[in-house]
């Protein structure tokens, strides 16, 4: 696990050293507390914010502001201090990782003090792009306690859905099925950052929304997929360099803490599979602790996703497996 600080610390000590830039020594990595959020610089222009419910990650640059997720609605308008907090540029790209609304809820609010990708001369109110996978919105426009402010402006379906902004391409990967049916990650290729929604929550075992669409396969394919995507950092070499994540929750990690996570998951599957091949019922898997070794770290007694709701999604995925 990545401390944050000392990383950013050591990392900005060694860029100062080669590159000599004091603006970027300046910041320290830890930028004062914008509205009660807690920023972090993971890169020169990369930042999470933490605290508006979903991890919030920014990407900033000469065409604006990219942000993955918008965080909860209570807590907009202190995203939006966060942000101008980092930039002074429009937002410009809202992607949502998922329909969940601590992921979606500040799209209306804080897409409103942006601009679209391709401004639109004509529009009234300017507001980001705010872009998903298809399956969001349709989740969003079914419900119809959500506000249309809410959803997306632009969907895809495709496998990857990608763009060159901020001098950076931009990689949106479909990842859809492990979280939920509109799971995206956005890959920052050359900053090598991660944004990776619920696919990874650092706060607990992976959240499979059934409901939603989530799979315990699913989420295995993600989590392995993902694992091809990160470089690990070369600990015998003096090297800055290795993919970093921003999970939905939970702190920044990288490939050491990817393979722990995707081992675990990996380990529970195998041993809830051996007792449904004993002929066990669920009630029986439950009682056999298949989550044993990882439930002290991982595992919630109580809350909106216990060590339970977990085993039993592992449980029906492997009885009843969804079809590609
Ligand atoms: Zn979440």
């Amino acid at each position: 696990m990545i401390e944050p600080k000392g990383f950013i610390q050591a990392g900005l000590a060694l860029l100062f050293v080669m590159a000599g830039s004091p603006a970027i020594a300046q910041t320290q990595g830890r930028i004062a507390p914008a509205a009660g959020l807690e920023t972090i610089q993971v890169r020169e222009n990369v930042y999470a914010i933490f605290g508006a419910g979903a991890n919030v990650t920014a990407h900033v640059g000469e065409d604006g502001v990219i942000l993955v997720d918008s965080g909860s609605t209570a807590t907009a308008a202190q995203l939006v201090a966060a942000v101008k907090a980092i930039s002074a540029k429009p937002v410009r790209l809202i992607v949502n990782t998922s329909a969940d609304m601590d992921h979606i809820g500040g799209n209306e609010v804080v897409g409103a003090t942006g601009i679209e990708m391709n401004p639109d001369l004509f529009a009234d109110e300017p507001h980001a792009t705010v872009l998903s996978h298809e399956s969001v919105l349709t989740r969003l426009s079914g419900d119809d306690k959500i506000s249309s402010e809410l959803w997306p402006s632009e969907t895809f379906t495709s496998r990857v859905r990608s763009m060159y902004l901020n001098d950076d391409a931009v990689m949106v990967y479909r990842m859809t099925g492990a979280h939920t049916d509109g799971d995206t990650v956005v890959l920052f290729r050359k900053a090598d950052v991660i944004a990776t929604g619920d696919i990874i929550d650092l706060r607990s075992f992976p959240v499979i929304d059934m409901k939603k669409g989530g799979s315990i396969q699913g989420e295995l394919d993600a989590l392995n997929r993902l694992l091809e995507m990160t470089v690990p950092a070369m600990p015998m070499v003096l090297k800055e360099g290795r993919t970093l994540l921003v999970p939905g929750h939970g702190r920044v990690s990288d490939y050491a803490e990817l393979v722990e996570y995707r081992d675990m998951v990996t380990t529970i599957k195998d041993n809830v599979e051996a007792l449904i091949a004993k002929g066990m019922t669920l009630e029986q898997v439950k009682a056999a602790n298949p989550t044993a070794g990882y439930r002290s770290r991982w595992g919630k007694e109580s809350g909106p996703w216990t060590t339970d709701m977990f085993v039993e999604a592992v449980y029906s995925g492997l009885k009843n497996p969804v079809k590609p």
